[in-house]
């Protein structure tokens, strides 16, 4: 598939989504954000912020569980799926759920890239390429700010 295919695709997909966030979801005013996040979550989660590279607390995080949404709680990854970038920010090459995600085409910053927002509060959590490993191919690269990791509890 041709890079540019892949957008159209998702662009569709996403038009689709955004209807059933606004009508449905998690649903909060920026002065609620502010009231339940950090600073750097609100900057990162509510204002598509990134957090430097190497900065995160997940980036190194190998532990076995789960991984949620900061602003919501919503399952997006697993540690099965974590992978070492060397990027500096936590890497997962597939989602729990396809539909904790919603993604959408961003060309700031002069880059043709692909963002992903929280399937459920429509939070930012980072972007997604196609230099991932297989079997997937992807690689979702997230701010640690944006997650809350959930160690499995040991039998
Ligand atoms: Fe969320």
């Amino acid at each position: 598939m041709k890079e540019q295919d892949v957008y159209i695709e998702e662009r569709i997909f996403f038009s689709d989504r955004v209807i059933l966030l606004e009508d449905t979801k998690v649903k909060k005013s920026e002065d609620e954000w502010k009231k339940i996040l950090t600073p750097e979550e609100f900057k990162v989660l509510r204002k598509k912020g990134t957090e430097p590279p190497f900065s995160g607390k997940y980036v190194h995080q190998a532990a076995e569980g789960t991984y949620v949404c900061a602003g919501c709680g919503n399952l997006l990854f697993s540690s099965a799926t974590k992978f070492d970038s060397g990027s500096g920010w936590p890497s997962f090459s597939a989602l729990v759920a396809s539909d904790a995600v919603v993604v959408k085409p961003d060309n700031s910053l002069f880059m043709k890239r692909t963002e992903v927002i929280c399937g459920q509060c429509g939070g930012h959590l980072g972007h997604v390429f196609d230099d991932g490993p297989q079997p997937t191919g992807k690689r979702y690269c997230m701010n640690s700010v944006s997650l809350r990791f959930v160690e499995k509890k040991s039998a």
